[in-house]
């Protein structure tokens, strides 16, 4: 691969996005485009990766795997590699929120703040956390140590979403790479850029080729020739739902292990003695950053009685207010959907909210003045009830569904009314009600008092339809290593000799 400079790349959209395997650039395939959300011109195109260059890169990241140039390196080596990328991710910060904006719309402002730091950070915390971590060992038996080591599980197949796409892909990759591993990643067709730059980066910081393979392509050809490939140890998966049951199913015949991070439709619970400003702000929040298209966004606003109607009337006001446009507007609050079919289905859950009796109370259609882009207005809407399906069905826009409850167990059932399980958000004065919360809650995270805190140590994933397994600090080592046991005599043993023809033990 050749060698590029921050400078020599800055502000560059590349024309074409190619397959990267072991260093070399594939540019045969399939040309797909690649779209600014805000203008809806041709930024880019894509090389899709058919089966036999998926095949490519499986058997490259083997063979480097096998090789043991990565696998086989200290922890210091990695730990300076993983310090080397994070140090380059950082010093092309600019350059990646940008490419990440320009690709699927996220204001420039949340890119810079949360998007690219949490990238950088991901390298960094992997870095340390393999410096920390130790092995067991059992000696409880008597005359016998028993030692559990850990050793990288082999080549991962990495598929990652389109709505975060550097802080979430860059998740798998630290991790995976972090314990010895080698890996095939997929970004979504919709948002292959930050991930192109990112492979140059790690090629720049001197991690060796072929230990990350970026192969582009849509994911019913590409992303399930990965997902089926015999030679995957382990997949990593961060998407829809029903595309998770169709990797799962794929790995699963070939025993592949899966982490799979899915939808969500969180409640997020206002009660009566919540702090009125901090509750009013998360709930903004949750539901109105990244443009509405979070796993975890808090998109089920359940409001006990007393506080419902001040509360919406405040949140309607400040969600007409938010500020739409450009997303490279720093001023920008809300900008474009990433895609047009998306924006298409977030417009067709207006049109359900209204036949299903909703009250629409701001937003529900295309935002006027702008003649080209996704823009879609922030919605809020009360509804009638939890089975109303904007209440069941993982929205991912900026769409918040008000619902009106009167006890504290009918927030816990309400809540839990869901096939999803991964994010609860309750805001309450009472510590009694913030720990039956806990207790009661359905979900991977729980957060009091809080919108999203996302702290790495902890494992991040979902109960029921939103996921299995989890992500985080011990969660990954668990998942990209493979224990190992040894065990060794601390005394000379004496055998019973077989064949010996002698009773002697
Ligand atoms: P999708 O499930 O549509 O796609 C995710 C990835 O899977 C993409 O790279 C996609 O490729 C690929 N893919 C699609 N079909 C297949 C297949 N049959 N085999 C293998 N790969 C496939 O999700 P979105 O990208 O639309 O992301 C939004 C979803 O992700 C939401 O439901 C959201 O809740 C969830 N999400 C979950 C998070 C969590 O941590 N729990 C965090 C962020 C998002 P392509 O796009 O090219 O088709």
């Amino acid at each position: 691969m050749k060698q590029a400079t921050g400078q020599e790349k800055s502000m560059v959209i590349p024309k074409i996005c190619p397959n990267i395997i072991e260093g070399k650039e594939y540019n045969s395939g399939e040309k797909i485009p690649v779209i600014d959300p805000a203008n809806e011109e041709l930024i880019s195109e894509i090389i899709q990766a058919d089966a036999q260059t998926v095949d490519l890169a499986v058997e490259a990241a083997r063979r480097v795997f096998e090789g043991g140039v990565w696998s086989g390196a200290s922890v210091e080596e990695r730990q300076a590699t993983l310090y080397k990328i994070a140090d380059l991710l950082e010093q092309n910060a600019e350059e990646l929120a940008w490419l990440e904006s320009r690709n699927i719309g996220i204001p420039i402002s949340q890119s810079r703040t949360r998007h690219v730091p949490r990238a950088v950070y991901n390298f960094r915390f992997f870095a340390e956390y393999i410096s920390q971590s130790g092995n067991d060992s059992y000696s409880q038996l008597s005359d016998y140590l028993t030692i559990i080591t850990r050793e990288p599980v082999g080549v991962a197949a990495l598929i990652g979403p389109w709505n975060a796409p550097i802080a979430l892909t860059t998740m798998k990759i630290a991790a995976a790479i972090a314990f010895g591993n080698s890996c095939v990643v997929k970004p979504s067709e919709v948002s292959p850029l930050t991930a192109l730059r990112v492979t140059e980066l790690l090629h720049d910081a001197g991690l060796p080729d072929g230990v990350v393979n970026l192969i582009n392509g849509r994911g019913a050809v590409t992303g399930a020739a990965l997902a089926a490939h015999p030679d995957i140890d382990v997949l990593s998966f961060t998407g829809g739902t029903a595309t998770g049951r169709a990797i799962m199913s794929a790995a699963g015949a070939n025993l592949t292990p899966v982490t799979l991070e899915l939808g969500g439709k969180s409640a997020n619970i206002i009660f009566d003695d919540a702090d009125f400003d901090p509750a009013l702000d998360g709930a903004l929040l949750s539901i109105f950053s990244n443009n509405g298209q979070q796993c975890l966004a808090g998109s089920r606003i359940l409001l006990q009685k007393n506080i419902a109607e001040r509360f919406l009337s405040a949140f309607v006001e400040r969600a007409k207010n938010l500020r739409i446009g450009e997303p490279m507007d720093e001023r920008t609050e809300i900008g474009p959907l990433a895609t047009k079919e998306h924006f298409e289905r977030v417009m067709n859950f207006a049109d359900i909210a209204v036949r299903e009796g909703c009250k629409m109370l701001c937003g529900g259609g295309a935002v006027k003045g702008f003649d080209k882009g996704y823009y879609f207005h922030p919605t809020a809407v009360l509804a009638p009830d939890n089975k109303s399906r904007i209440c069941q069905e993982e929205i991912f826009g900026p769409f918040a569904a008000f619902q009106i409850f009167d006890t504290v167990e009918d927030a816990w059932q309400i809540a839990n009314e869901t096939r999803f399980g991964l994010f609860n958000y309750v805001w309450t004065e009472n510590l009694q009600t913030a720990m039956t919360a806990h207790k009661r809650l359905k979900s991977g995270t729980v957060c009091v008092n809080t919108p999203i805190v996302r702290e790495l140590r902890a494992p991040f994933g979902g109960f029921k339809e939103s996921g299995v397994g989890r992500e985080g600090g011990q969660s990954c080592e668990n998942f990209y290593t493979e224990e190992k046991v040894t065990i060794i005599p601390t005394v000379k043993t004496k055998l019973h000799r077989m064949g010996c023809g002698t009773e002697d033990q």
